[in-house]
């Protein structure tokens, strides 16, 4: 068996033709945002791009060919995420979080379920969007508290043949949708019984954003990735058919680790690609400036050492997202441990890098004359969001550890 990073002509042909979407079309969004004061407004303005992207193949390459998709692995994914993510983080992220809300179908949804809903997305893709609404307005930290007083209280009671489903959540990314009413379809994290722990109660639920009773409240305005749209979401006593549960009550906890393992590898290559934007800005910086002086700063050691710091680090990123990408192909996301820890480790190091990237570049970097500061807002989301780098330690790895036979070196041989 040999260990090859050598990506094939397909995949090169994959990353060029990402590469010259980014150039050619990314490119553009940070103009048609800059002077938007809304939230809503500048998300609302990334559609057309959407659109693009959608009808480039990316939408489609989020699920299977059986389903009507591109079928691309995670690998490829990552290979065209670094490209995009390059020069612009908000409409991927558009794209990662309609992933992120189709994931607990593609995994635990039944044939019949997979085909109606990845057929609807698949139908206008550019235009319908999915969301995850996991976060509480009340935090996402202990969502799978054993304390059946605590955890999750977006209830979903049984009336008959319908779930009724009420509570209050937010940075549902997509949730609004692209007319402010609500996303083509969620997938809803909710229990099913209050007075029952989350391993008989947690679940997840299909809602489509058009039912009655599903709220757009407002947005949350960020510091970074201003154009994704992060909004809260009320669920007023929503009405869903009780074939639209996934799996069974209870599944809620599995369902959220199979969707956040594919995100995780997949924010690797997203850090990855801010980490060459900044790369990039500051090795044409020391290249091309004197800064008053004789010669251009990268012929100043101090200089010269921090790019090549910084090169290094990307490169590191760069493999550990190909490797936990691989896995999770190869084992069907069931060796996700390395996913994990590519999230973690590639979002500290890109706010690092950003930084090293800004001391660099010097006072400049930190006004309206260099893309720096913006790029470093868009850092700071990474270890902050898709559960927060404190909690994925805590509930994923730790856990881990901690289980009787855990094997350090399963991580690294998984198959
Ligand atoms: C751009 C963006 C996109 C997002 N997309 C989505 C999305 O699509 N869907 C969605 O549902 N959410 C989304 N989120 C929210 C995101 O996933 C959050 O990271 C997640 O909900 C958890 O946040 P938190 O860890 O800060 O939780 P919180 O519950 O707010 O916790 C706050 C702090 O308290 C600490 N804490 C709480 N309890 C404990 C404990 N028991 N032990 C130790 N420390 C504890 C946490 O570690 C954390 O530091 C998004 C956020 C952003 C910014």
């Amino acid at each position: 068996m040999a260990i090859d990073f050598t990506p094939s002509p397909e995949q090169q042909a994959l990353q060029a033709a990402a590469r010259a979407f980014g150039r050619d079309v990314l490119s553009q969004v940070r103009a048609v945002i800059a002077p938007l004061a809304k939230p809503e407004d500048r998300f609302f303005a990334t559609q057309p791009f959407y659109a693009q992207m959608a009808q480039a193949g990316f939408v489609h390459a989020l699920f299977p060919k059986v389903y009507g998709g591109g079928g691309m692995s995670t690998l490829d994914f990552a290979l065209a995420a670094e490209e995009l993510t390059a020069v612009d983080i908000n409409v991927p992220t558009t794209l990662l979080a309609t992933g992120l809300g189709m994931e607990p179908i593609l995994g635990f949804g039944t044939e019949e379920q997979k085909r109606r809903w990845i057929g609807e997305i698949l139908a206008a893709p550019g235009e319908r969007l999915a969301a995850f609404a996991f976060t509480e307005v009340t935090g996402g930290a202990n969502f799978d508290c054993p304390d059946p007083a605590a955890g999750v209280q977006t209830l979903a009671r049984r009336e008959g043949d319908e779930w009724v489903i009420s509570g209050q959540k937010h940075y549902t990314t997509n949730g609004s949708g692209w007319d402010g009413r609500g996303a083509h379809l969620m997938t809803v994290v909710c229990r099913t019984d209050l007075t029952r722990p989350p391993s008989e109660s947690l679940s997840v639920i299909v809602v489509p954003g058009a039912t009655p009773g599903v709220e757009v409240k407002g947005y949350l305005d960020t510091a970074g990735h201003r154009a994704v749209c992060s909004p809260r979401i009320h669920f007023n006593e929503v009405r869903v058919p009780v074939g639209n549960l996934l799996g069974r009550p209870g599944d809620g906890e599995a369902i959220c680790w199979h969707a956040f393992s594919w995100t995780a590898a997949l924010i690797g290559a997203a850090c990855t690609g801010v980490m060459r934007a900044a790369f990039d800005i500051a090795f044409a910086f020391a290249k091309n400036d004197k800064r008053s002086g004789a010669v251009p700063v990268i012929e100043h050691q101090n200089a010269g050492y921090m790019l090549v710091d910084l090169k290094m680090r990307i490169e590191a990123a760069r493999y550990l997202t190909w490797k936990a990408c691989h896995q999770l192909d190869l084992s069907e996301r069931s060796s996700d441990e390395l996913a994990i820890m590519t999230k973690i480790y590639a979002s500290e190091l890109c706010v690092q890098v950003v930084y090293d990237a800004m001391r660099l570049v010097g006072i400049d970097s930190y006004t309206d004359l260099s893309p720096l500061s913006g790029l470093m807002q868009d850092a700071l989301c990474f270890p902050l969001y898709d559960g927060g780098n404190m909690g994925v330690r805590r509930r994923q790895l730790h856990n881990k550890f901690r289980a009787p036979g855990y094997d350090p070196m399963a991580a690294s041989q998984a198959r």
